[in-house]
């Protein structure tokens, strides 16, 4: 079965192996550099704060949402499919993403050991065995 690159050996199930790794964080640092050369060639800097771009990232978000809002679900999985729709939400969500490793840059976040440490905490809240299938908030677990 094709493991999408990530190895499915008994007890780490998912995780990447340490090369795999080392590519996935080479490859973040090279897009990271990319998005900053872009910035730095126009002194957008300036205006980079933390403040403004997670501003932007709200603004960005709500783009995203707008291309499926008053859509039904049906819809959505339509846009998603067509060419254009499928455009369009990629732009959207680029966008989210470079405002978020922007303002991880102006935080002085790194992306990568934000998302692992929100994942355990995530992982502690909601233990697999009470929330697998589930919806319900993890106040509402147990
Ligand atoms: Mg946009």
């Amino acid at each position: 079965m094709d493991s999408g690159g990530y190895n499915e050996s008994p007890g780490d199930k998912g995780s990447l192996t340490e090369d795999q790794e080392r590519v996935v964080t080479m490859d973040l640092q090279e897009l990271i550099a990319e998005i900053i050369a872009f910035r730095d060639e126009r002194d957008w800097a300036q205006f980079h704060t933390p403040q403004n771009l997670g501003m932007a990232l709200g603004i960005e978000a709500a783009e995203l949402q707008q291309e499926m809002l008053w859509k039904t679900d049906a819809e959505v999985t339509e846009l998603v499919a067509s060419r254009s729709g499928h455009g369009q939400l990629s732009d959207e969500i680029a966008d989210v993403l470079i405002y978020s490793l922007l303002f991880c840059d102006a935080a002085g976040v790194d992306p990568v050991s934000a998302i692992r440490k929100k994942l355990k905490k995530n992982g502690e809240k909601y233990p697999v065995e009470q929330s697998k299938g589930s919806a319900k908030k993890y106040t509402e677990l147990g």
